[in-house]
């Protein structure tokens, strides 16, 4: 069966491989030569889109396409939000987009700050031979590190104005944020539920989301 399949516009193709550093982009891997590779299936999605390609070397690609093989959709979603799109991005010339990645920047770091001090505390609530004193020092650095995330959101929500960007911003803040009521209110030590839950692994599939569609809308 003959599909015609265009060439992926040169443009595109120098963004997706500067996005890469011309390197495959399995971060163990790095090979040379690369070629381009789509997430989705062409024969899928029908066409070329900066947010379903990624650059991965002959035998990667091999490896991705393979059905049975052991890198799926979702890893490979997770390769390219690591990857940081925002580089191939030229902001020169465009009103109001060098402030909206600036506060997308910030929303990341101040996330990657509290998160980390967040599922510490939760560790540490959890075992019977942690003292009151440790409890309250980890609980006051959550605390504080939680202020500087509800600021990044703010500001990231006024930069981005009423959009799904900015939806989906607050839902993952949100999502974190409840659980961390939870874990305040629980008694000391905590619940074997509140302990088991995987609070990165729940927002990783959202904060990729956000990731690669703060991308595509910046380079509209
Ligand atoms: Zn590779």
């Amino acid at each position: 069966m003959a599909i015609s399949r265009p060439k992926i516009p040169s443009e595109l193709r120098r963004r997706v491989l500067i996005e890469a550093g011309h390197r495959c982009a399995i971060p163990t891997c790095k090979s040379t030569p690369v070629e381009i590779a789509h997430i989705i299936p062409w024969a899928k999605v029908r066409k070329h889109e900066f947010k379903n390609l990624i650059a991965l070397c002959p035998t990667c690609h091999t490896r991705f396409d393979d059905p049975h093989g052991p890198i799926d959709r979702k890893a490979m979603r997770q390769y390219k939000a690591n990857l940081n799109p925002l580089l191939s991005i030229s902001l020169a010339n465009r009103d109001g987009q060098a402030n909206m990645l600036a506060a997308y920047q910030e929303l990341r770091a101040r996330l990657a700050e509290w998160l980390p001090i967040e599922v510490e505390y939760v560790a540490i609530k959890s075992r019977l031979s942690s003292s009151r004193e440790k409890i309250e020092k980890i609980k006051s650095d959550a605390v504080d590190k939680l202020a500087w995330a509800i600021g990044a959101v703010a500001d990231f929500q006024s930069a981005w104005g009423e959009s799904e960007v900015s939806d989906l911003a607050g839902a993952i803040f949100y999502h974190v944020a409840d659980w961390c009521d939870e874990v305040e209110s629980a008694p000391f030590p905590l619940p074997e539920d509140l302990k088991q839950r995987d609070i990165l692994e729940e927002i990783s599939e959202a904060s990729a989301d956000l990731h690669l569609m703060v991308c595509e809308e910046l380079s509209m």
